[in-house]
């Protein structure tokens, strides 16, 4: 590692990453430090919507399985979401990091694992005992962010996840699917097909379930009702920031779950993560750069969690009100249009 770098940007998921190659390709020198010893190691269902091939940032070759329908349950209905420019897709996030940093490499970007971030100061960090000054620091360092502590940004909105990956040959399963049941869970369920595994979670807003609620228990309630096998299984935990606050503090950034870019409706981060990591370098290369696809993913994910709250309220009233006036609306074409054109 050099003494001094254009960019040093904290964390080598997809934000880092996809600013690191923006970057690259101007001539900046940029250094990516990454705490784990592999890219791509996450806690993540790995889902991806088609918005990511409008961005033609990931090529859905690249997916594990490509959907071209989803199943919505709810307590008394499954709803299908099958029109035909529906496409999602699941990618291993290992594979997906692979793909990202050959990317990175061939910018001549250097990429340092093993590496963590702890102490920050205003024009330098130090790793290892040494200091390394910088222009910008780029914090992409996930939901958990050390950058964003450093900058005092507060962080009030986060869900809850918990996951099992199952591997094919314990149970195999074909279609991606969503479970709403507030009498369960006043939050939802996924079933995430892979290659060779299948992610199975749970995602919730704290503020839309009791304190004494044992979430772990509702898991394994709705893990037996849908006669899911985990037995021996290793449960994980992660949180995911929706709370953005603002991007550029000074010559400071906070891009992807560090900057709280993810839909705290969907936990859907990866897209977003992505199109703040290129934004962000763009704004370092041209300080005039108006960050127009910032305000636009902020615009979407703004409309998804709105729309999420007020069934999360809802649900609060009456067990789960408000799923099933979506389910209800979800019956006519018009509905679900709109439903694709805000979600998916
Ligand atoms: C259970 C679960 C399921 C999810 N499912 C989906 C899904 O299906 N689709 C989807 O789009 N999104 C999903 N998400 C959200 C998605 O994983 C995130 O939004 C996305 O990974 C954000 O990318 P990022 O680059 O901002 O952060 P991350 O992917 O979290 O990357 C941050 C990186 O920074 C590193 N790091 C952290 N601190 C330091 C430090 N101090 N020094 C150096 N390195 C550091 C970390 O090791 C990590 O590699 C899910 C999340 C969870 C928890």
């Amino acid at each position: 590692m050099k003494n001094k770098y254009d960019v040093v940007i904290v964390g080598a998921g997809p934000a880092g990453l996809s600013c690191a190659e923006t970057l690259a390709n101007n001539g900046k020198s940029i250094l990516v430090l990454e705490k784990n010893n592999k890219i791509g190691h996450k806690i993540c269902a790995g889902g991806l919507t088609v918005k990511i091939e409008e961005e033609s940032i990931v090529f859905l070759k690249n997916a594990d399985n490509v959907f071209y329908s989803m199943k919505l349950h709810f307590s008394k209905a499954c709803r299908k979401l099958d029109r035909n420019n529906l496409v999602t897709a699941t990618i291993d996030r290992e594979e997906l990091g692979k793909i990202m940093l050959k990317k990175v490499l061939k910018g001549g970007v250097e990429v340092k694992t093993e590496t963590e971030v702890k102490e920050i100061n205003e024009n330098s960090i130090i790793v290892n005992g040494q200091e390394i000054k910088f222009d910008y620091l780029v914090g992409a360092d996930g939901s958990n962010s050390t950058v964003r502590r450093y900058l005092g940004v507060k962080t009030k909105k986060m869900l809850v996840t918990l996951q099992y990956v199952i591997p094919q040959k314990i149970q195999n399963f074909k279609e991606m699917e969503y479970f709403f049941n507030s009498k369960i869970l006043n939050g939802y369920f996924w079933i995430f097909p892979h290659k060779n595994f299948t992610a199975v979670g749970v995602a919730y807003y704290p503020k839309n379930v009791q304190q004494n609620t044992c979430v772990k228990k509702c898991f394994e309630k709705w893990l037996e009702k849908y006669k899911i096998k985990i037995g021996g299984l290793k449960l994980k935990s992660f949180p995911i920031s929706f709370d953005y606050r603002d991007y550029q503090f000074g010559n400071k950034f906070l891009i992807g779950d560090a900057g709280g870019f993810a839909s705290g409706a969907t936990g859907e981060g990866i897209y977003f993560a992505m199109v703040s990591g290129k934004e962000v370098a763009k704004k370092i290369i041209d300080p005039q750069y108006d960050c127009s696809e910032i305000l636009k993913i902020l615009k979407i994910k703004r409309k998804q969690e709105y729309f999420f709250e007020k069934i999360g309220f809802l649900n609060n009233i009456i067990p789960n009100l408000g799923f099933n006036i979506l389910s209800f609306f979800l019956n006519y074409k018009w509905f679900k249009k709109i439903f694709i054109k805000i979600f998916i």
